[in-house]
């Protein structure tokens, strides 16, 4: 009998969760909470105005409306411990505990768990005390240093320091000024790594990895990575420079020895798994591990699953992964462009109205909304990422193409995105004689 599905969050990541999880004959109704002007009412998908925080409130949505799997998509309500209430009530749940949302909650946790496993990484300190975070910076060898708050940031409580000075500035802003308020109670200081970044995720069910295929996204506002850092501006899979000997490398050094780890440490990590690496001259090593799944990576990856999702998720949460990993669309390739509002990342105008979106659906585009709402039945924006627009093809060039056409047929006052995502991989394809453009 097919079920209904809750999806916590309100970004492009949730709207793919949501389109993705609609297609599965298992799944009758999927609701959003909060969602966006994208997951209102259309089809299969519609939004509650249940509150999240609220684990019992949600709870009782759930028995209300005979929700039988709930899919978590951010960090914050994770690391807030909604699948142990959610579980505790009964409810399954697919995302790791609050423990073991550690590996995103907290970077000293998780620095000290890779040194106990021999799990590549930055040398690295932990402080809860500021001078003695700078005297150790004053102290330090390493040429260059990234300071660090340890909690939940958002994605910003990460300063890349050139002097000492600068490092020490940055434990002053993060533990004194409080920037980035409790999450900046500790602080981590560790060397900085040189090399190109990737992103690698998997499945876990606690045992069995089912890795996904590897993603980049471009973190950069402009063209040719210039301009400030982002939320994403884009993203693509698979990452063909990436050899696949190095892929494995990853998935054994890195992966398969955290979801071991955590295991053997009596917390079995379950869900999705995501791991920022910097592929240094000394092989790769971890930046971060996130949680969930990215976004906009979760915009080109959940595109190029073959299998049916919400099929996935019941194996990870039945620890049955092994006996039914996922299959990938292994002959294509996809592309996400984020439009987003003038002026992001600092302030932007919402309210704005946005057309031409039955235009980019025509063309075979998938919309992924994110800072939308509806207003007097008109789609407006309503945040900085407005739209993520995935295009799945047979090739990374003909993916970004496609992306670029569905991108030029929507239109909002002062739309700002980029033209180039991917090019990095598409020169790789470009030069690379006797390769195919399929990774
Ligand atoms: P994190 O949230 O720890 O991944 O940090 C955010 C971003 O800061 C990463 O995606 C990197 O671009 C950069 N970063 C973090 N740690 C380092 C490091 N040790 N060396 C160089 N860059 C880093």
């Amino acid at each position: 009998m097919a079920e209904r599905v809750l999806v916590i969050g309100s970004g492009g990541r949730e709207h793919a969760l949501a389109w993705k999880l609609a297609q599965s004959p298992h799944v009758k109704h999927v609701f959003v909470a909060p969602g966006n002007a994208g997951t209102a009412d259309s089809g299969k998908i519609s939004n509650s105005a249940v509150p999240v925080s609220d684990h019992a409130a949600v709870a009782q949505f759930c028995r209300d409306q005979d929700i039988r799997l709930v899919v978590v998509g951010p960090e914050v309500p994770l690391a807030a411990g909604i699948v142990d209430d959610l579980t505790a009530d009964g409810i399954r749940c697919f995302g790791p505990t609050a423990k073991a949302a550690q590996l995103e909650s907290s970077k000293s946790f998780t620095k000290a768990f890779l040194d106990r496993h021999e799990i590549p990484t930055a040398r690295w300190k932990s402080f809860t005390d500021p001078k003695a975070a700078c005297a150790f910076i004053n102290s330090a060898t390493f040429p260059a240093l990234v300071v660090k708050a340890s909690g939940l940031a958002a994605g910003k409580g990460v300063i890349v320091a050139s002097t000492k000075e600068e490092a020490c500035k940055a434990v002053t802003e993060i533990m004194q000024d409080k920037n980035f308020g409790t999450a900046g109670e500790t602080v981590v200081v560790e060397e900085l790594l040189e090399g190109e970044e990737i992103s690698y995720l998997c499945f876990s069910d606690g045992v069995t990895i089912a890795p996904m295929p590897p993603a980049q996204d471009h973190k950069r506002l402009l063209d040719g990575d210039e301009g400030p850092n982002t939320g994403g501006m884009g993203a693509y899979s698979p990452a063909p420079q990436i050899s696949k000997d190095l892929l494995q490398k990853i998935r054994e050094t890195v992966l398969q020895k955290t979801v071991d780890g955590m295991r053997k440490e009596g917390v079995p990590y379950l869900g999705v798994l995501y791991a920022g690496l910097m592929l240094t001259k000394d092989g790769p090593k971890v930046l971060e591990f996130n949680c969930r799944f990215g976004d906009p990576e979760c915009q080109v990856i959940l595109p190029l699953l073959r299998s049916d999702l919400y099929e996935v998720m019941q194996a990870v949460i039945n620890r049955r992964l092994g006996s039914s990993m996922p299959v990938w669309k292994e002959d294509s390739a996809a592309v996400t462009v984020v439009m987003a509002s003038q002026g992001y990342p600092g302030a932007y105008p919402k309210g704005l109205e946005i057309t031409g979106l039955a235009k980019a659906k025509q063309l075979g585009l998938e919309v992924f909304h994110a800072g939308t709402a509806l207003k007097e039945g008109r789609v407006v924006t309503n945040g900085g990422r407005v739209l993520t627009v995935t295009a799945i093809k047979e090739d990374l060039p003909a993916a970004l193409r496609e992306a670029n056409l569905g991108v030029a047929a929507i239109h909002f006052q002062g739309a700002t995105y980029r033209r180039d995502i991917g090019y990095r991989a598409i020169a790789f394809l470009r030069q690379s004689r006797g390769l195919t453009y399929k990774n």
